[in-house]
């Protein structure tokens, strides 16, 4: 789905849209429902009489999930969006919007967006993390994205976790954090708790038709105590810790803001969380790692994104 925001000077959103991307069918589609988005929210700013003609926007920010070259505007590998590789998006946005536009990674975006508006208000070192159906992350260093040189610093969602086997990635390796701190690991998790003989809510649903177990379903029966589904945010909370460990050890790092749609259970994860972080860093009491719950819900990857292009303009 393709979130559009419109946001003003003072970071006030004045306008929203949404529109299917359409992956499937191609790169042309992808664009136009993206430059359609734009004209969604254009259109509503100048029915409200807030804009006219060239002052309507300034600047336009995409974010887009995956590995880009952010200075050529280049999709470099995007799991999301297979066979991309090379694209150039920025260049083809340009054209169907008219306008200069400026791409970012989506989980970039969304700590710029927590720091400008959320969580991260007046913090100048934090690691993003999104928790999703994909794992991602976004490193903000001394007040600014840390990129990395080729553009693919933050990939936290494929740090390793597994050292001999482990399940296998959508980037092609194995054991890494995604595949066990995502949405489906959450359902995988209470799939295997169940033929062990766990009393659970979920089980007769789960023999019945395992795939209709879903995210919102584990969250509502582990809220009702129920144990399979708590067993679930257990394990979870296990890898998530073990790899917020690694970047403590790594980055010194105080203070991590968890926002995706897993991030809403928060409180089911985040007491054990602590306690298995704890259980790894070195040099560092637990007391001083903060990690937080995000405050701009789906919209801080949109909010960044805006605040990006403001920056820029
Ligand atoms: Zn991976």
């Amino acid at each position: 789905m393709i979130k559009s925001l419109a946001v003003d000077d003072a970071g006030r959103i004045i306008a929203r849209a949404s529109r299917p991307t359409e992956v499937h069918a191609g790169q042309d589609r992808v664009v136009r429902n993206l430059a359609a988005a734009v004209e969604d929210v254009t259109r509503q700013l100048e029915q409200a009489g807030a804009v006219m003609g060239d002052t309507m926007t300034k600047s336009i920010g995409v974010g887009v999930p995956g590995v880009l070259n952010v200075e050529k505007g280049l999709v470099v590998a995007s799991p999301n969006f297979p066979r991309w590789e090379g694209f150039p998006l920025r260049a083809r946005l340009e054209a169907a919007i008219g306008r200069p536009v400026l791409i970012e990674n989506d989980a970039n975006a969304a700590a710029v967006g927590e720091q400008w508006q959320g969580a991260a208000v007046g913090l100048k070192d934090f690691l993003f993390i999104t928790l999703g159906t994909g794992v991602g992350g976004g490193i903000v260093l001394d007040g600014r994205l840390w990129r990395g040189p080729g553009g693919r610093a933050g990939e936290f969602g494929h740090v390793k976790v597994m050292a001999e086997g482990g399940e296998p990635c959508g980037c092609g390796s194995r054991g890494c954090l995604e595949r066990y701190a995502n949405a489906s690991a959450l359902e995988r998790y209470v799939l295997d708790a169940l033929p062990g003989g766990t009393k659970s809510d979920l089980q007769r649903l789960a023999y019945d038709r395992p795939d209709a177990v879903d995210p919102a379903m584990i969250a509502q029966a582990a809220q009702a105590g129920d144990a399979a589904a708590r067993a679930a945010y257990q394990r979870f909370a296990v890898y998530l810790g073990l790899g917020i460990a690694n970047v403590v050890n790594l980055l010194d790092l105080r203070h991590f803001i968890l926002g995706g749609g897993v991030s809403e259970s928060f409180d089911l994860f985040a007491p054990r969380l602590r306690d298995e972080a704890a259980a790894r860093i070195y040099g560092v009491a637990i007391d001083e790692i903060h990690i937080l719950k995000a405050r701009c819900g789906n919209e801080a990857g949109a909010l960044g994104m805006a605040y990006l292009a403001l920056e820029k303009s």
